[in-house]
């Protein structure tokens, strides 16, 4: 084998970079027991999923707050499903 790696790619310019490094400077990785299985896992800012038994804590024992859900903008309700 020679062993060439793809590399990934750079961000695509600086804004991204910016944006990018904020939203990473907010999130504190944390360790803890898996409610289920007892396997040391490492999730962020207190959410944890578990990859060896598929275990995952609720969301209102994260540290953080959440965004708030926002119905503008995603996904229009005015128009009714067309199948
Ligand atoms: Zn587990």
């Amino acid at each position: 084998m020679t062993g060439t790696r793809e590399q990934t790619p750079p961000a695509t310019d600086a804004g991204t970079a910016a944006c990018a490094a904020a939203f990473l400077k907010g999130q504190e990785i944390t360790t803890t027991g898996c409610g289920r299985c007892g396997t040391e896992i490492s999730g962020v800012n207190g959410r944890y999923a578990c990859g060896n038994c598929g275990w995952v804590n609720h969301w209102s024992e994260g540290h953080t707050e959440l965004p708030a859900y926002d119905p503008v903008g995603d996904f229009p309700m005015d128009e009714p499903p067309s199948t």
